[in-house]
């Protein structure tokens, strides 16, 4: 799944959720977990979303900000990795490969 917001929300719900016998990891791409936040550090980087909309539901966003700035994300990304037992990511599964697409124009469709 990656391990941005998405890769660990999956993550904290198949922690919650899954029979204990089940064991689990989170492969990535990169070398680290945040997803958008990992990839993007340019200074001032910040969320366009308030936190209470955008971080996941079940753990408060720990600022006083309503917008996030990147490096907090990347790090309350950490926290939630953290509690569901996957501090890091294992980097790319073996044998996984990068899904890639190209737009196709249908014949019924004007041009873009
Ligand atoms: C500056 C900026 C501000 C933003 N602000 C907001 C906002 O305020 N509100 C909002 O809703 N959205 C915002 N976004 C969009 C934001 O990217 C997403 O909402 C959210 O962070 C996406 O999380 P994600 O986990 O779905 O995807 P990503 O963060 O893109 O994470 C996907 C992960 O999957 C990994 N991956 C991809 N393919 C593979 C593969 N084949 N194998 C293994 N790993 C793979 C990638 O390396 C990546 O780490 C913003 C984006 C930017 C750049």
């Amino acid at each position: 799944m990656g391990a941005g917001l998405s890769g660990i929300d999956l993550a904290h719900h198949v922690a919650q959720n899954s029979p204990p016998h089940w064991s689990w990891e989170i492969h990535d791409v990169h070398d680290d977990l945040g997803g958008t936040w990992h990839t993007f550090t340019y200074p001032g980087i910040r969320s366009d979303s308030d936190m209470a909309t955008f971080g996941f539901p079940f753990r408060p966003w720990p600022h006083k900000s309503t917008l996030g700035q990147g490096a907090d994300i990347k790090e309350y990304i950490r926290d939630v990795a953290r509690d569901c037992g996957a501090p890091s990511v294992c980097g790319p599964a073996p044998g996984s490969r990068t899904l890639t697409g190209r737009p196709t124009r249908s014949s019924t469709r004007s041009p873009l």
